[in-house]
């Protein structure tokens, strides 16, 4: 064990904790055993210094490695590294498991279900958003990084999060204003992502029209993301009738292709009538 590079004593390397003593070590590769010397109990120095600590830089070091020495514990015996995540100091891929998942409250984390006829990049995108995962410009600000507005890009009134660009923001209003009315169901209120991805719940529908329901707003979520993305980086004007089309005619696509029930034909679907 080296005695200045290895963190063997304290938070850091006595290299880093200690760098004008460092400048003064002779044998800057010495071992910790090569600076000790012990008769019988007691515990001595062996220093090698080019010259003698004097500065009060060089003194203050001094008394920090001497406290440190202090408050360690010394034993006989051949250097051995210890996994300090067991109790039993024994390394095991379990215990790192255990140790990985220990502090980890996942009881409110939200379980989203993954819709199979909704492609993935729709479920991943939704996913992120309930996680508050998307770079929006808030999250970029809550991150440091230097933008030159927190105003969402799409209304340019709000500021920009994700439960704002999907359920507080005049774009995303509008949007699922219409989808309610699409769907024949009471006006959509949600205060937040998650609740937008649980109303499905809770609206008098059929099974097929809970479903469809619940897959347009996932689809929906990713395109007004999309919409807020060309804008930004594009500078695409924001058409709401736009995202409602891509919406339905998308949902229809996908739906047609990809689920158990591909009867539906257009009329059907653009009528929300699944009888
Ligand atoms: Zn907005």
């Amino acid at each position: 064990m080296n005695f200045w590079s290895d963190n063997w004593v304290g938070s850091t390397s006595l290299k880093e904790a200690c760098p004008h003593l460092f400048k003064l070590e002779k044998n800057k590769r010495c071992k910790a055993k090569d600076r000790f010397w012990r008769n019988g109990g007691s515990l001595g120095w062996a220093w090698d210094w080019h010259r003698n600590p004097s500065s009060a830089q060089e003194m203050e070091e001094w008394v920090k490695i001497f406290k440190l020495m202090n408050a360690a514990s010394w034993k006989e015996g051949t250097d051995s590294w210890e996994w300090l995540g067991d109790k039993d100091r024994e390394f095991s891929v379990s215990s790192v498991k255990k140790m990985l998942i220990k502090n980890k409250d996942v009881r409110n984390n939200y379980v989203m279900r993954w819709c199979k006829w909704v492609p993935a990049k729709c479920n991943i995108h939704v996913w992120r958003v309930e996680m508050n995962r998307i770079p929006t410009r808030g999250a970029l600000e809550r991150r440091n990084l230097s933008i030159p507005s927190i105003e969402c890009a799409l209304c340019e009134v709000g500021r920009e999060s994700a439960d704002h660009i999907t359920t507080g923001c005049f774009v995303s209003t509008i949007v699922w204003d219409h989808i309610s009315r699409w769907c024949k169901i009471a006006p959509i209120y949600g205060f937040s992502v998650r609740d937008m991805l649980e109303f499905h719940k809770i609206i008098k529908l059929g099974e097929i029209e809970k479903e469809v329901f619940h897959r347009i707003i996932i689809i929906g979520c990713w395109r007004i993301w999309k919409a807020r993305n060309e804008k930004v980086f594009e500078g695409k004007e924001v058409k709401v009738e736009e995202i409602i089309g891509d919406i339905k005619v998308l949902g229809f696509l996908w739906f047609n292709k990809r689920s158990k029930y591909r009867s539906v034909d257009w009329l059907k679907w653009y009528k929300f009538d699944f009888m």
